[in-house]
């Protein structure tokens, strides 16, 4: 049996299978895109049960396409703290901001039209077009294609683009004419419940069984194939949480790059003990009364990963002259207007943690 007819062959019992087990998330409560939209870049690499709360928080504060254009990107950073990869939110209100000015608010509403818009690519397209409009485009993303080298027990290198390219044409001519919507939003949920990417996948519960060759076979954890990744590069770093009056002095970092615009504590390269933290000190014009060591922190970016040590640095006065970019900020200022991202979550804590009013505004 050729591809094409497998595909066409369990296109029913996964209908089926979807109909009676589909996951209720809110925001399938409706069809509005704008709704799917959000949702869908907010579940790129983030799980289900987290994304929940940041997506009701941002539609609450902006319900609308026309009210992500006019957000202030402070603000926006600030409903996308903890989720990661900023420029997905900044791309999100370029793409409003366009949908404002080109289409008059009105969401566009066809598959060419929505990969025009910034941060859009062709799987967030094909969720959108599908769900909302019920326009027979696929929704090809990671799980699709492991559900898919699966079924065929295809070893072939899924991180090449022409191994995608073909999977995501066998997947295009799959999708029913009747329900483009449910057989995108079946293979999601397929993919997020049945035919898990790590450990074991629920085969014995998955509707499509029957026609899966890699289960037949015995192994599933061979697929989808992918080479080893090249090892990240580690960066060791000193953060410094310099503490003068209860509040602490961030800084922004540059606006391009990792972590392009958002705040952080001072830090510099290397892991510097207490005697060479000293003399950097002088030089920054930190007059001190104590430093204490607060200890190691890790963060795993996808090509980067920062080993880092801290510092809790006691200031009898501020700096004649800060350097530039930099504010001194109180507790609840870093929580409520600076984004202050989730690579520095240990010293974050470590700063609630001694706050009271970090507590009160944590509770
Ligand atoms: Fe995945 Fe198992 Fe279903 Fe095959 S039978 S698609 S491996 S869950």
């Amino acid at each position: 049996m050729g591809k094409r007819e497998r595909i066409r062959e369990i296109t029913a019992p996964l209908l089926c299978w979807y109909a009676k087990h589909k996951r209720e998330l809110p925001w399938r409560e409706d069809k509005n895109p704008y709704h799917i939209w959000i949702s869908e870049i907010m579940l790129q690499q983030t799980r289900v049960e987290a994304v929940k709360g940041y997506y009701a928080r941002f539609l609450e504060r902006l319900p609308s396409v026309a009210d992500l254009a006019g957000v202030s990107e402070d603000e926006l950073m600030k409903l996308w703290q903890g989720l990661g990869y900023y420029n997905r939110a900044r791309n999100l209100k370029k793409a409003a901001e366009m949908i404002v000015q080109e289409y008059g608010g009105r969401f566009p509403d066809g598959y060419g039209e929505l990969l025009r818009l910034p941060g859009i690519g062709e799987y967030t397209a094909g969720a959108v077009a599908s769900i909302a409009f019920g326009e027979r485009v696929p929704a090809v993303d990671g799980n699709v294609y492991r559900i898919y080298t699966r079924l065929f027990a295809d070893g072939s290198d899924i991180t090449q683009g022409k191994v995608q390219k073909s999977i995501r044409e066998v997947m295009a001519e799959a999708v029913p004419q009747d329900c483009p919507g449910e057989f995108n939003q079946a293979l999601m949920d397929l993919g997020a419940v049945i035919c898990l990417p790590n450990g074991t996948p629920l085969c014995k519960e998955c509707p499509v069984q029957e026609w899966c060759l890699a289960e037949k076979a015995g192994d599933m954890s061979l697929f989808p194939y992918k080479p080893q990744k090249k090892k990240r590069k580690i960066q060791d770093r000193t953060v410094f949480l310099m503490e003068y009056q209860g509040k602490y002095l961030i800084q922004q970092r540059p606006p391009k790059g990792l972590l392009a615009g958002l705040w952080e504590f001072p830090a510099q390269e290397g892991r510097l003990s207490a005697e060479q933290v000293k003399p950097l000190l002088e030089e920054w014009d930190a007059d001190f009364e104590e430093i204490e060591l607060l200890g190691s922190g890790k963060h795993i970016f996808s090509h980067v990963e920062w080993h880092m040590l801290g510092y809790l640095v006691h200031l009898r006065k501020l700096p004649r002259k800060l350097q530039e970019g930099m504010v001194l900020s109180s507790v609840g200022q870093i929580q409520e207007k600076y984004s202050i991202p989730s690579a520095f979550s240990v010293y974050l804590k470590e700063i609630f943690a001694r706050s009271k009013e970090g507590a009160t505004l944590q509770e």
